[in-house]
């Protein structure tokens, strides 16, 4: 081993890029397919009571499915807006500001990436927000 002389200590290398990319593009395929099924299951749910063919165990004219139906709308909006941080994220690696925090412009911590790809922000800024 040669030791390469890149000590950056935050800012991420073209090969740690390309790996969050794959997760990334991964978490997006599922993502997307995650929201086609849900929002599936809300034209399910407003279409009618009809049994659906899945075997699910749950009785689909049970008093729970007011509160499934609005358990599904939440888990379909979190997912549509977990997709569009994907894309965005996606679209910040194709124009090289990935990995830079959209608010403070400093560098996202290589360990943020790493647990949540798709952050845009830093985590000082994160916190700033909520
Ligand atoms: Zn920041």
């Amino acid at each position: 081993m040669t030791g390469i002389a890149e000590h950056h200590p935050t800012a991420i290398t073209s090969r740690q890029r390309t790996s969050l990319r794959n997760h990334l593009a991964g978490d997006r395929e599922q993502t997307r397919l995650l929201v086609e099924r849900l929002a599936e299951e809300m034209g399910a749910f407003l279409t009618s009571r009809r049994d659906s063919p899945t075997d699910d165990e749950h009785d689909p004219e049970g008093p729970t499915l007011a509160f499934e139906r609005s358990q599904s709308q939440a888990m379909l909006d979190q997912s549509r807006q977990h997709l569009a941080e994907i894309d965005a994220a996606l679209s910040r690696i194709a124009t090289g500001t990935y990995g830079r925090c959209a608010s403070c412009g400093g560098d996202i911590a290589l360990g943020r990436l790493q647990a949540r790809p798709h952050a845009g922000l830093c985590i000082t800024c994160a916190g700033r927000v909520r």
